[in-house]
């Protein structure tokens, strides 16, 4: 494992960080025994830097990383989680929350704090709530060490937040299809030189990067003279810039734990060659081109009150169009028409209410976009489809029961 150090905080962070965000699920929860094993194996093998969220998996990651991170596990780490700024509406929120964060992640510091998923609008809100008055506060009491925030927003806010006030760190959104949104590389060069460290999230973009590439971007990569799987030539792009301190990573599988840990042991600031940056530039440009939506799978828009499950609906439409995905109308099948159990979750739901709009960092027009979905993956035949899948289901259920020997 490399290690980077932080100027600002002074502090030698692993390249790699895990982002307790998309751990392994069993029955629709955090699978506690394999997600353990997981991070406290990676703090074992050199990781010290670990992200939660109050609003990770529907609010239970700060406590299971809180009992994960028992046993002498929280003293190896630098531990980090956020302010959610939809939940602060006083003064008074901003202590009871932190309060409560620190009991759920059973600790007497937050490392690292950041402001939640900043933009324009609910900086705007905080600053008026007295945010920094909180921040300087709970660093002179111990709670925080340091203080930072994760931005969603336009790149003219993120300069003006960065400029607002003595922050230790930023975390942005950063791949090679982003670049040119949000903070993007004009911020990350912007933050840098004025002293923040920089902590790097969405690296492979909700895992769209990490997948077997569209037949177009994998003619590119198959062009490049040393053979590198779309996971390692996006983790290679971002720890080239010198300087991202830490990637953060929502791991949630061994084989690619391994792959990522292999790669932050090489990856070195300033290594890929112009010919290698020119293909990545023209990978992105061309996964531009077949996208559909700008949607990550960040699952701030939920919940949706019509029940839809609008990243799962945005990404089949991305996989099927970026990632030539064949299997994407059955996972649309699988997973959101009802037919495996569960309520139905399709964008047909859709009332175009407008709640989830002002969630969503990327601005991806979401009803417009589940129109689309709706389009190409439900149609007129959609019903029987599913009540033919549902049949299939209870057949393979009755078959499968007496296929086991009784006792
Ligand atoms: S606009 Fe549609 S997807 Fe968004 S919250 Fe309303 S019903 Fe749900
Ligand atoms: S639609 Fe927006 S908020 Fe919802 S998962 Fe996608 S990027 Fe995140």
């Amino acid at each position: 494992m490399q290690y980077r150090r932080m100027e600002s905080t002074g502090d030698e962070l692993s390249v790699l960080g895990f982002g307790a965000m998309r751990l392994p699920r069993k029955s629709g929860r955090i699978d506690e025994e394999r997600a353990t094993r997981q991070i406290r194996d990676t703090i074992d093998r050199g990781l010290n830097y670990i992200d939660t969220a109050v609003p990770y998996h529907m609010g239970t990651s700060e406590s299971f990383v809180g009992r994960v991170l028992r046993d002498g596990y929280r003293d190896r780490v630098k531990l980090a989680t956020k302010l959610p700024p939809w939940l602060t509406n006083t003064r008074e929120d901003m202590d009871r929350i932190l309060g409560e964060q620190l009991e759920r992640l059973r600790t007497d510091h937050i490392d690292y704090y950041l402001l939640h998923a900043l933009n324009g609008e609910n900086w705007d809100k905080l600053l008026q709530l007295d945010v920094l008055g909180f921040l300087e506060g709970a660093v002179a009491d111990g709670r925080v060490v340091n203080a930072g925030f994760s931005f969603h927003g336009s790149l003219s806010d993120f300069k003006a937040i960065v400029d607002r006030w003595d922050w230790k760190f930023c975390q942005i959104q950063y791949n090679y299809l982003d670049e040119r949104m949000q903070a993007g590389t004009e911020g990350l060069e912007y933050a840098a030189a004025k002293g923040l460290g920089i902590i790097a999230m969405e690296g492979l973009r909700g895992g769209v990067l990490g997948k077997e590439p569209h037949p177009d971007v994998k003619a590119i990569w198959d062009e490049a003279e040393v053979k590198r799987s779309p996971a390692e030539w996006a983790l290679r792009w971002i720890w080239n810039r010198p300087e991202v301190h830490v990637n953060l990573s929502g791991m949630n599988d061994e084989a690619h734990i391994d792959e990522n840990f292999r790669i932050a042991d090489e990856a070195l600031p300033n290594s890929l060659t112009d010919a290698e940056l020119e293909l990545v530039r023209r990978v992105a440009e061309t996964y531009r081109g077949l996208m559909k939506s700008d949607c990550t799978g960040c699952r701030y828009c939920l919940p949706c009150p019509a029940g839809v499950d609008i990243p799962g609906c945005l990404g089949v439409l991305n996989n099927k169009h970026a990632l030539k995905d064949k299997s994407a109308n059955l996972v649309y099948m699988f997973f959101n028409s009802g037919a495996f159990g569960g309520p139905p979750s399709v964008a047909s739901l859709c009332t175009e209410c407008g709640t989830c709009l002002p969630r969503c960092p990327q601005s991806v027009p979401i009803p417009d976009v589940l129109k689309t979905v709706a389009s190409e993956f439900e149609g007129p035949f959609f019903p029987m489809k599913r009540a033919f899948f549902k049949q299939m289901i209870r057949f393979g259920r009755w078959r499968a029961k007496r296929g086991q020997p009784d006792g």
